[in-house]
């Protein structure tokens, strides 16, 4: 495997590497504890010792774009991860005080914030999705698409730019190939992107519409493994017909969902309000005494539907935040424990 394919060019070009001549590989795979490297032995599973183990600088395991040094194992496809290399550019979502950062992905060179017009332009959003493109240090374009849909959507891009400031946007749409030739001008063979943007934007039509094939089957490689069966893997790295790098990780997508959330959570204000109306401070929302919620779905002006909704994004929102902030993951797991406990009890009451 050409490690220029893989961005190395690019990339040790923009950082200050270690002295001296080791071997590299570029992290394809994170799973966990389990690693896939790309190098110049072709693709290889990755072990963590010394300092990737303890995590870089103490705190950060490698990530998928990572560089790495590495030490093949002689007649195995394994390679020792040794160190992290420097990182040109790196995602991350940072804790609401600013002191806690993680790392979603390293070595990107574009982001691409994706809206779909109408139903998901959003200014708010988009500012957001800004303030981590720009803090990656990798270069944000913003790519509003689905125009198709769209007879005049001049007036949204005029809205987007006062947002995006110096941040190109273009106007596409997966669906035609409007606008497409105009995206892939950012995309350069050896450099890495990622999208970013809610779910139903249009993500995977974009990819689809870059390479013209199908990201499902590009991202999935059938393996033999060691006792004759095949497995699917998923790749989080794939390496585009025309050379450029998308790194797609489900990290990127709960960074979206991060994103998102503030904006969620407003959408449901009407919601949060009425639990504040209800009798108790700490009402359940179940029993019928002074509840304003089990008021509200009892007469209609609030629909079962919704309510679950809200329940979900709840949920999904303390999910991301537990998965965030380890430190509290235990106490969270006993909430969690005693709200599902509590759920079930509603759910057996109501539907029997
Ligand atoms: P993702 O969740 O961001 O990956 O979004 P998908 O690529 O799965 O697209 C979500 C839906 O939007 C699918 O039904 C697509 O067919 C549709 N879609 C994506 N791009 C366009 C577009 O440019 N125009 C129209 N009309 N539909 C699109
Ligand atoms: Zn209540």
């Amino acid at each position: 495997m050409d490690l220029s394919a893989l961005g190395w060019k690019k990339y040790s070009e923009s950082v200050s590497l270690p002295e001296g001549s080791f071997d590299v590989g570029r992290i394809s795979v994170e799973n966990k504890t389990n690693y896939t490297v790309l190098t110049k032995y072709g693709e290889c599973a990755g072990i963590l010792r010394g300092k990737t183990l303890s995590g870089f600088d103490g705190a950060e395991f490698p990530k998928v774009g990572d560089w790495v040094r590495i030490a093949k194992l002689p007649e195995e496809n394994k390679v020792i991860v040794e160190e992290i290399l420097p990182r040109s550019t790196k995602i991350s979502r940072k804790s609401p005080e600013g002191d806690e950062e993680q790392v979603i992905v390293a070595n990107v060179d574009v982001v691409f914030i994706v809206q779909g017009l109408p139903d998901d332009f959003n200014l708010r959003r988009l500012e957001r999705y800004l303030v981590i493109a720009r803090q990656s240090g990798a270069k944000p374009v913003v790519i509003l698409n689905k125009i198709d849909l769209n007879d005049d959507f001049y007036e949204l891009i005029s809205e987007a730019r006062a947002v995006a400031q110096e941040a190109p946007i273009i106007a596409v749409s997966a669906k035609t190939g409007k606008g497409i030739d105009e995206l892939k001008t950012f995309l350069q063979p050896g450099s890495t992107f990622v999208l970013l943007g809610s779910s139903g934007v249009g993500k995977s039509s974009l990819v689809n519409a870059i390479t013209g094939e199908s990201l499902q089957t590009t991202r999935e490689i059938r393996e033999y493994d060691g006792r004759g069966r095949h497995t699917t893997t998923k790749r989080e790295m794939i390496i585009l017909e025309d050379g450029s790098i998308l790194i797609d990780t489900p990290g990127m997508r709960e960074l979206a969902l991060w994103a998102d959330e503030e904006e969620i959570q407003k959408s449901y204000e009407d919601v949060e309000e009425l639990s504040l109306s209800c009798r108790y401070s700490n009402c359940d929302h179940e029993k019928s005494d002074g509840c304003a919620v089990k008021a509200a779905l009892d007469d209609g002006t609030l629909s079962q539907e919704r309510y679950q909704n809200y329940l979900k994004m709840k949920k999904e929102a303390e999910y991301l935040e537990t998965k965030f902030n380890k430190t509290k993951q235990m106490e969270r797991k006993t909430q969690a424990k005693k709200q599902h406990k509590k759920l079930n009890k509603t759910l057996k009451e109501k539907y029997g």
